[in-house]
């Protein structure tokens, strides 16, 4: 079969790899001029950055056999010190996983991160669960929380995990996602959770890697799928390519921008038209020290969105001393809509509150906002609001006539992350190796 992959990232990545294996012919058409996708690592003076993706976790069993089988290898993120949490203005150090709440908001953390963990095991396979589909995030932690305190904990972890605020998504699209990982914990944490290792030599040489010896071409953004014919034929800026099956492996906001013949069943499409990026802006700053560490400080911070949600050490390691902060969120919106030199005082202000006058002078600030990325358009996932999964998530994976969908979107273990985005690769190369070559 002539397989067609839409993107060479590493969904799309990981299919053509599986399908070449298998013997079948496959060309990998990209839109940008690099492979990577929501990968991507830059160079800064003599260190290199990840800019997209930059963690994996313990349980995430597909991304440590590719970096064994592609000779990366990997390093524990630092994290030994105090942390800090910063919410509505006031400054709290703590160690551990408790952070420094008030004793009665503690136990409603604790007691609402057990009735998520309870929601979450109750949870069906498939999306069938419109009872919490019609509730936001937002609203299902307020009918059982009192504390303001707590309500803002959650509103950091929904905005990092997913670049949207609790009210914007869908109690189920969270708690699903969570379930993916194999619960909240793994989610949002260190150790034994999904930030606990990082890529010496960053990300993106995954698909640099995986991409050697594959047919892709870069530059050219696929414009129209046309099934109507006996092959499919493929519209890309660079000219038209046939296929037999058709693999797009690219977020449903961005496959919804590809014109289709005969156009998408109407369930694909509001689906498409249903699951906007979040919103995330990552900045790194590096020093010529980890200063902070001298302090007896973690590096890590959860905060409130002034502008940071959290922080992380992030030195190289070569030994390049940098944080790293995500801005997620509403506050991302209002973060990128100021000037640049007003986004760099009010990061390096927040940082200098935290970690002392020294943060101030970083030796190189880097900030990526990925909502301007063309080939993005905001990260780290699509996201649901209310009664979109219950009612169109069968679309996410079901195959449109010679048409297979993947990209991390679609994953239903790791929903969201690279190992999401490697297993839903496998699983679309497979659908095309089990499907009828006619
Ligand atoms: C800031 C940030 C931090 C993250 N942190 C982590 C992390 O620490 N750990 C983790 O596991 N995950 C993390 N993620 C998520 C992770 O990057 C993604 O889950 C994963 O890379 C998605 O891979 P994918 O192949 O599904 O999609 P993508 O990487 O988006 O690949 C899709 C590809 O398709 C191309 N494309 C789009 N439209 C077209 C078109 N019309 N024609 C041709 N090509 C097209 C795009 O250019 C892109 O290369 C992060 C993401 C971001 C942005």
């Amino acid at each position: 079969m002539d397989v067609l992959i839409v993107g060479a990232g590493l969904a799309g990545l990981t299919a053509a790899k599986a399908l070449t294996r298998a013997g079948e012919q496959v060309t990998v058409v990209e839109a940008r001029d690099r492979v990577g996708g929501r990968t991507l690592t830059q160079t800064v003076g003599s260190t290199s950055i990840d800019l997209g993706a930059q963690w994996i976790g313990p349980t995430q069993e597909r991304m440590h056999a590719l970096c064994e089988a592609l000779g990366i290898e990997t390093f524990p993120t630092f994290h030994h010190g105090a942390k800090i949490l910063d919410l509505d203005g006031k400054l709290g150090h703590y160690s551990g996983n408790t952070p420094s709440l008030h004793p009665l908001a503690l136990i409603e953390l604790e007691v609402l991160l057990r009735r998520m963990e309870g929601q979450i095991s109750r949870l069906s396979q498939g999306f069938n669960e419109p009872g919490l589909d019609v509730l936001t995030m937002g609203e299902w932690v307020r009918q059982r929380t009192r504390t303001q305190s707590v309500r803002r904990v959650v509103t950091a972890a929904v905005r990092v995990v997913l670049g949207s605020d609790p009210d914007t998504v869908s109690a189920l699209h969270f708690l699903s996602y969570a379930r993916a990982a194999g619960g909240i914990r793994p989610l949002i944490e260190i150790e034994d959770g999904a930030q606990q290792d990082r890529l010496v030599g960053g990300a993106q040489q995954l698909c640099e890697r995986l991409a050697e010896g594959l047919d892709v071409r870069l530059s050219q953004p696929v414009r129209h799928i046309d099934q109507s014919g006996e092959r499919v034929v493929v519209t890309t800026d660079g000219g038209q390519h046939t296929a037999d099956r058709i693999i797009v492996a690219i977020s449903p906001v961005l496959a919804g921008r590809i014109r289709y013949s005969p156009e998408l069943p109407a369930s694909r499409d509001q689906l498409c038209q249903r699951m906007p990026m979040g919103a995330t802006t990552k900045l790194i700053a590096l020093y010529d020290r980890p200063f902070w560490r001298e302090a007896s400080l973690s590096g890590e911070v959860v905060a409130d969105g002034r502008p940071f949600t959290v922080v992380f050490d992030n030195t190289t390691p070569d030994g390049t001393a940098a944080l790293v902060g995500f801005i997620v969120g509403e506050p991302a919106r209002r973060f990128t809509a100021l000037p640049v030199h007003q986004q760099r005082t009010e990061a390096l202000g927040a940082l200098t509150r935290w970690f002392g006058p020294d943060a101030r002078t970083p030796v190189e600030l880097v900030i990526k906002d990925w909502s301007e990325d063309p080939w993005t358009r905001g990260c780290p996932v699509g996201v649901c609001g209310p009664l979109t999964l219950s009612v169109h998530g069968d679309a996410l994976t079901r195959p449109v006539d010679r048409i297979h969908w993947a990209g991390t979107e679609t994953a239903s273990v790791w929903t969201g992350f690279m190992e999401g985005a490697v297993r839903s690769g496998e699983r679309a190369a497979s659908e095309v190796l089990r499907s009828d070559p006619s």
